[in-house]
């Protein structure tokens, strides 16, 4: 089990799966930027040169509240825009249980943003229905990112229908701002570009601080290409100025936790010339 500890806070990473894609599926001119970023290997890229994507959701346990950051693809949803993540069966709610987490459990869902991969354990079938996974938690969603995809369908299938919609109306949503505090030691950060509400989580307890990055950063490779946007970003332009400007905040020894990062999926960002590095913790 892949877990953290920052001052009194812990986080455990718990995997749905791990896809190798080709970069140009994410992000367009990656390829020719791998070689020679040799510390790439052998968490982030594959030996045939390929993207590891990793999806998994961040468990944050802070002054007794259990949240879980990001909730996967889910099983068993209608993606017929998302072939890898369509129809699951995973051992997600078994693994998530095994790393010591039932659903009733979690007090808090919070999603970075409510793209395919970040949403689907919201909610599980149930004899034909959608109904919420975590019955006893209140689901945060950023205002903002909520009011957006409430009226824009998503390339990849009913995403909002199957997994918002139904916390809903199960009446276990709060809307939040992109600054909220979830407890002392965890607050939201705003990372606007890859979505309109995007947001990072920042921790900090007894000294000590760790941010969990969402999808403003799919890939440790943007660390050193800052303005490598992704092809799902909703604004390119918007995504780079974040990155710039994150990287430049976080760079001041703060464990960061890549929320698709493959491998040891932590580390920190260094500074080298004009751009940065991922020193792997
Ligand atoms: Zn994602």
């Amino acid at each position: 089990m892949v877990m953290w500890s920052v001052g009194d806070v812990t986080v455990t990473k718990v995997l749905e799966m791990e896809v190798h894609w080709p970069f140009k599926s994410l992000l367009p001119g990656a390829d020719d930027l791998i070689p020679g970023v040799d510390w790439l290997q052998p968490d982030f890229v594959t030996d045939e040169g390929r993207m590891k994507l990793s999806i998994h959701a961040l468990v944050v346990e802070s002054q007794g509240l259990t949240i879980i950051v990001d909730t996967c693809c889910g099983n068993s949803k209608e993606r017929p825009g998302a072939k890898a993540f369509a129809d699951l069966d995973t051992s997600f709610l078994k693994d998530l249980a095994s790393a010591g987490f039932h659903p009733d459990d979690i007090d808090i869902v919070m999603s970075t943003h409510l793209h395919v991969d970040h949403v689907g354990w919201n909610t599980q079938l149930v004899d034909g229905e959608w109904i919420p996974t975590f019955p006893n938690a209140k689901y945060l969603f950023v205002k903002e990112e909520f009011d957006y995809w409430q009226n824009e369908p998503q390339d990849y299938g009913p995403v909002f229908d199957d997994s918002v919609r139904p916390i809903i109306e199960a009446g276990l949503a709060e809307m939040v701002s992109d600054t909220h505090q979830l407890t002392s030691d965890v607050c939201l950060e705003s990372t606007s570009g890859h979505t309109p509400g995007h947001v990072s989580v920042c921790i900090e307890s007894v000294g000590e601080r760790a941010l969990i990055t969402g999808d403003m950063t799919h890939h440790p490779i943007q660390f050193v290409h800052p303005d490598l946007a992704s092809s799902a970003d909703w604004r390119q332009d918007l995504s780079s100025a974040t990155r710039k400007d994150a990287y430049e905040r976080w760079s001041d020894g703060r464990l960061v936790i890549g929320t698709h990062f493959a491998g040891r999926t932590a580390g920190f960002i260094v500074k080298d010339g004009e751009s940065y590095r991922f020193d792997v913790a």
